[in-house]
């Protein structure tokens, strides 16, 4: 993305929303050389992408599942609704620079995944218990041990581990 005032093409995002009917995303960015800031409205052309399921169903990728899917694993935590827009951009863009058309469902749990872990540990976990579908606790703790135990919130882990 070009910089409207200086024209050098480095920017970062301060901000991301979807708007959903008209499928563009409304981005607030700010230029690494001249550090203004200026608003972007990005029309993605989408590549029909394929999902391929445990099971070997095949779905049509929808963007608002994967959503929810974050959402629903940051809930009660500090990742903010704009933060996950930006993870689930990011994975989107990831998936369209793919040369192929299909994705495994389990692929894309890897993507958000890798993002998750920067983002926030418990969260991260949640997620992951629903993506890889722990086959019991011993695999949750397994998951957990990869964490640095003094970085994670004691409190919201046993928080975690109650529900
Ligand atoms: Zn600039």
């Amino acid at each position: 993305m070009i910089c409207p005032f200086c024209q050098h093409s480095n920017s970062r995002v301060l901000e991301s929303r979807s708007a959903e009917e008209s499928a563009s995303i409304r981005r607030r960015r700010e230029c690494l050389k001249c550090v203004r800031r200026f608003t972007t409205y990005e029309r993605i052309e989408f590549v029909p992408l394929t999902v391929i399921k445990r099971s070997g169903r095949r779905d049509p990728f929808d963007r608002s599942k994967v959503l929810r899917g974050v959402t629903i694993a940051v809930e009660k935590s500090t990742v903010t609704a704009n933060q996950v827009e930006i993870l689930v951009d990011d994975v989107e863009a990831e998936l369209q620079q793919k040369a192929g058309r299909e994705v495994t469902s389990t692929e894309i749990g890897e993507m958000v995944l890798k993002r998750l872990k920067v983002l926030n540990e418990v969260a991260y976990v949640r997620f992951a218990s629903v993506y890889r579908k722990f086959t019991g606790i011993a695999d949750f703790v397994e998951e957990l041990q990869q964490f640095n135990p003094t970085e994670l919130d004691r409190r919201k882990l046993e928080e975690l581990l109650r529900s």
